[in-house]
């Protein structure tokens, strides 16, 4: 495709993301650039990509390598979204989304994830700033994290466990298991991102306490009481710590939480509210707010495997960025 490329919209702790244009055609799309050399894991989200077609995922559009101010770049096109992030959708609507609106994003992250899941594939990276919305609402990006749920990985280990700290599922957390159930627990957070704009752990003050809380504490993120009854029953299902309970995917889009949300594509702005009320937690935005993308060895025993993981996270950079977002992070070496 010959293509040419406009402004950065967006960028990771991996890449930069432009939106572009065909030169022989008036197509729109997005762009995600990284030098040939580092694009092992760009190739890898490729790869998945190239795979998958689902109206609640971002649409693949091709790949190639170009030479810009003589260095070589790996690009990954895709379907642009022209309305940012779900994390972006939280602040413009003043750190909170109303419920019917929250049911609605629910459904179609959950669509989503019954479709990847059932093509034996776990996002391992489900969080507000990987739900990308458009005019259809949301849908799945950054496969950065994804990967192929084989049985021989899971017992041999083959692939590292990696994920974002404050999106972590315990099992996750402790280095034993990364599958689909660990992306129900991140849509559990995710929600919890939408009700309240912040954490779904509150009263941790590093990156360290943050995960052995995770790992260890037998705890789950609170639910917020003044959700519905229906509401708090659908999350009380993606939380559960053992990811044998967890609801998987299918059975959550029959919970009666999500029975009312069988909307049209452009319905969704009749659940915008006019002025939302902010109730940001500053004290933990400001502490350890931000989720990074981690990778850990397996083998060892779990409490070494959340050290592992505190460790690298330490070296990665727990802080937010200058635009307040969440950071994911990842490693490329196992
Ligand atoms: P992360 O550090 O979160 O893993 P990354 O390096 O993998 O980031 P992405 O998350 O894929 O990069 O993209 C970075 C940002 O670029 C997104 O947060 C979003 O704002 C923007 N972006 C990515 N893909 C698209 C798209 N298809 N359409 C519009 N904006 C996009």
């Amino acid at each position: 495709m010959d293509w040419t490329r406009g402004q950065t919209i967006g960028h990771g702790s991996t890449a930069a993301v432009s939106v572009a244009k065909s030169r022989f055609s008036d197509e729109v799309f997005a762009v995600k650039s990284v030098e040939l050399s580092q694009s092992q894991l760009l190739q890898k989200e490729q790869k998945i990509l190239s795979q998958l077609s689902s109206s609640y995922v971002v649409s693949y559009k091709g790949y190639d390598v170009t030479k810009e101010n003589d260095k070589l770049m790996f690009n990954l096109m895709m379907e642009y979204m022209p309305d940012g992030t779900l994390s972006d959708e939280i602040r413009k609507q003043g750190g909170r989304i109303n419920e019917p609106l929250i049911g609605y994003y629910t459904k179609q992250i959950l669509k989503g994830l019954e479709y990847l899941h059932s093509g034996g594939i776990a996002h391992c990276d489900i969080k507000g700033q990987n739900i990308l919305l458009g005019k259809t609402g949301a849908k799945i990006a950054d496969f950065g994290c994804a990967r192929w749920i084989d049985p021989a990985e899971r017992d041999g280990g083959a692939e590292p466990i990696g994920g974002t700290p404050m999106f972590m599922a315990p099992e996750v957390a402790r280095g034993e298991e990364q599958g689909c159930p660990a992306d129900i627990w991140g849509l559990g957070c995710t929600i919890i991102e939408m009700v309240t704009g912040g954490s779904p752990w509150t009263n941790v003050t590093n990156a360290a306490s943050l995960l052995y809380k995770i790992a260890f504490s037998g705890q789950s993120p609170e639910i917020p009481k003044f959700l519905s009854l229906q509401a708090r029953d659908f999350l009380s299902k993606c939380l559960r710590r053992d990811p044998k309970e967890r609801w998987i995917a299918k059975q959550l889009l029959k919970h009666t939480f999500l029975e009312e949300f069988n909307l049209n594509s452009n319905s969704n702005q009749n659940f915008v509210t006019s002025s939302p009320t902010s109730i940001l937690d500053q004290d933990i935005w400001n502490s350890v707010e931000e989720s990074e993308t981690t990778i850990l060895q397996t083998g060892s025993s779990p409490l070494q495997r959340v050290r592992e993981l505190c460790s690298n996270s330490g070296e990665l950079n727990w802080r937010w960025n200058d635009d307040e977002r969440w950071i994911t992070i990842r490693s490329s070496n196992r």
